[in-house]
C-alpha cells in the first residue's frame, strides 16, 4: 500500500515497526467548542485510513488525546487559553466545558460514522507522564527554565524543521508574527513544554510540579499520550495540516530527544476544508456545525460522502450548491442499491467479484483515493453480475467507506413497499360527476364499475372490458382515477 508520508514528501510504501501492527496516533479535538465540519474532514479521512488498514489485515491500535488544558488561541504559546476561553463565554467551569464538547464531538463522529479511536485519553488524566518528560528533557539538556517557565530548546536539534526543509524561513515568520514577542526564549522558535508563570491569574486547572504550580504545554501531551499508550516507535500519526507546524514539528523535536532514536515514521496530513472566502474556522463566517446540516436537511452521511468524493491532499471547497449535488447522488446511489434483492440467496460469481474486489483495493492502495473507490462502487452496480455478488462486494466495500449503503438501502426498500402496500389498500372510490341521477340507475352502474374493478384485480381482462361495453351501452363514460373511477352520464 503506498501512502504520502509529508515528512519524506513521496508516497512511500507503507511499514510498520512491527510487521503486521500499526500504533496509530491521531491529535484529538481542543474540547472548548463544537467541531466544524472542517475539523471534522480529517476525522472522516482518518476514519477511512484507520478502516482500510484494518481491512487490509493490520492489527491497528488506534490512539486520540482530548485537549482539555494548555492549548493557547495561538500555536505559537501566545494568546489566551481556549478552554478558559470557552468556560468564560458560557460561564461554566473549564471542566463541564471539556465534558459537554468532549461528548458534543463524539455524538457528531457518530452520526458520521466515524468510529471512536481504541484509547480516548483527555490531557488532564497524564499530568504525572507530562512532568516525567518534561524531567527528561530538562536532564538531557534539551530544556531550559526561564522566568519560572520550561522551555525546549530547538537549537540542541540538528534538525527542526522537519516538513519543510527548504521552507524554515517561511515558517519561522509565522512564530514572528505571534503577537506578543516571549523575551524569556532563547530561540524564536523554542516552545513552553510547563507553564508555571501564567499570565491568566484565573487559570482554574493547575497542577503541582518541580517547577511549581502550573500546567502542561500543548505540544507535550501529544508526545507523553503516545509514548504512555503506544511505546516509544510510532507508525502513523495523523491529523490536520495545519498541525504539521508547530505542533507535529514540536512533537517530533521533543520526543525523538527523549527516545534519543526516529519516532514516528510515517505522518499523514488532511487538507484544508475552504470556504468561497478561504479557510473554514470557527471564527470566520458562518459556523458550519453537523448539527447546522441536519437542520438544513442533510443527512451527516451525505457531507461524509461530499468529503470521499475528494482526496485528502486536495482541499476541498464547501459550497451548499455542493452539498446539493452530492445529496442528490447520494439519494440516486441508494435507491439504485435498494432496487437489487437485497436478500438474494444466489451463488457470488467469485470470477466476477474478485475483478470489482480490486478495482476498490487498487484505488485505495494508491495513496487512499476515496474518489476512485467511491468509482468502483457505481461499477459494481453496472456490471453485468447477479444481485447477490453486487450486494456482497457493496457490503464489503462500505467496511471502509461507511457511508451507510445497505443500511440506508434497506431502509429505502422497505419505505417503497409500504408505499405499496399503502396504494394497494386505498379505498376505491366511485364518483359520479354528473347531477341529479336517478339513484337506482346510480346503484346499478355502482355495481357494475365495483366488478369491473374485482374483474381487473383478478387479471380478468376480458370481463372487465365487457362490463365497460355494457356501461357504455347504459350512455356511462368512465374515467380511471388513482384511487377509483368517476364517472359522467352522456
Ligand atoms: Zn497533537
Amino acid at each position: 500500500m503506498k501512502l504520502y508520508n509529508t515528512l519524506t514528501h513521496t508516497r512511500d510504501e507503507f511499514i510498520t515497526h512491527e510487521p503486521g501492527k500499526v500504533n496509530m496516533y491521531t491529535c484529538g479535538p481542543t474540547v472548548y467548542h463544537f467541531a466544524h465540519i472542517g475539523n471534522l474532514r480529517s476525522y472522516i479521512m482518518e476514519d477511512v485510513l484507520e478502516k482500510y488498514l484494518r481491512y487490509s489485515g493490520y492489527d491497528v491500535k488506534r490512539v486520540m488525546n482530548i485537549t482539555d488544558v494548555g492549548h493557547l488561541s495561538s500555536d505559537a504559546d501566545t494568546g489566551e487559553d481556549k478552554m478558559l476561553k470557552g468556560a468564560k463565554r458560557e460561564k461554566k467551569t473549564v471542566m463541564e466545558i471539556a465534558k459537554f464538547y468532549t461528548d458534543a464531538f463524539f455524538a457528531d463522529c457518530d452520526k458520521l460514522n466515524i468510529k471512536t479511536p481504541d484509547v480516548v485519553e483527555p490531557a488532564t488524566n497524564c499530568i504525572p507522564e507530562f512532568i516525567t518528560m518534561v524531567q527528561g528533557l530538562l536532564d538531557k539538556g534539551y530544556a531550559y527554565i526561564a522566568e519560572g517557565n520550561v522551555y525546549f530548546d530547538t537549537s540542541k536539534l540538528e534538525e527542526y524543521y522537519v516538513f519543510n526543509k527548504q521552507e524554515a524561513d517561511d515558517l519561522a515568520v509565522g512564530v514572528r508574527e505571534g503577537v506578543e514577542e516571549d523575551t524569556a526564549k532563547r530561540n524564536k522558535t523554542d516552545f513552553v513544554l510547563w507553564f508555571t508563570k501564567s499570565k491568566f491569574e484565573d487559570q482554574e486547572l493547575k497542577w503541582d510540579s518541580p517547577w511549581g504550580i502550573g500546567y502542561p504545554g500543548w505540544h507535550i501531551e501529544c508526545s507523553a499520550i503516545s509514548l504512555k499508550h503506544l511505546g516509544e516507535y510510532c507508525d502513523l500519526h495523523c491529523g490536520g495540516i495545519d498541525n504539521a507546524f508547530p505542533h507535529h514539528t514540536n512533537e517530533i523535536a521533543q520526543s525523538e530527544a527523549y527516545v534519543g532514536h526516529p519516532w514516528c515514521k510515517h505522518w499523514f496530513h488532511v487538507l484544508h476544508l475552504n470556504t468561497n472566502t478561504g479557510k473554514m474556522s470557527k471564527s470566520s463566517g458562518e459556523f458550519l456545525t453537523v448539527s447546522l446540516l441536519e437542520e438544513k436537511g442533510y443527512n451527516p452521511l451525505v457531507y461524509r460522502l461530499f468529503c470521499l468524493q475528494s482526496h485528502y491532499r486536495k482541499s476541498l471547497v464547501f459550497s451548499w450548491e455542493g452539498m446539493d449535488s452530492t445529496k442528490t447522488a447520494y439519494n440516486k446511489l441508494i435507491a439504485k442499491i435498494a432496487a437489487l434483492d437485497l436478500n438474494s440467496t444466489d451463488a457470488v460469481d467469485t470470477e466476477q467479484y474478485d475483478a470489482l474486489h480490486s478495482r476498490f483495493t487498487d484505488a485505495m492502495d494508491n495513496d487512499i483515493n476515496t474518489a476512485l473507490a467511491i468509482t468502483a462502487v457505481y461499477d459494481v452496480l453496472k456490471a453485468k453480475t447477479n444481485d447477490a455478488t453486487k450486494v456482497a462486494l457493496i457490503r464489503d466495500f462500505d467496511k471502509v467507506l461507511s457511508l451507510g449503503l445497505l443500511e440506508e438501502a434497506a431502509k429505502a426498500a422497505a419505505a417503497a413497499k409500504a408505499a405499496k402496500a399503502a396504494a394497494a389498500n386505498m379505498e376505491f372510490v366511485i364518483t359520479c360527476e354528473t347531477p341529479d341521477v336517478d339513484e337506482v340507475f346510480k346503484a346499478e352502474v355502482e355495481k357494475l364499475i365495483q366488478a369491473r374493478a374485482d374483474a381487473k384485480k383478478n387479471k380478468d381482462y376480458a370481463g372487465a372490458d365487457a362490463i365497460r361495453d355494457q356501461l357504455t351501452g347504459m350512455g356511462v363514460t368512465l374515467k380511471d382515477a388513482k384511487n377509483g373511477v368517476s364517472w359522467v352520464k352522456g
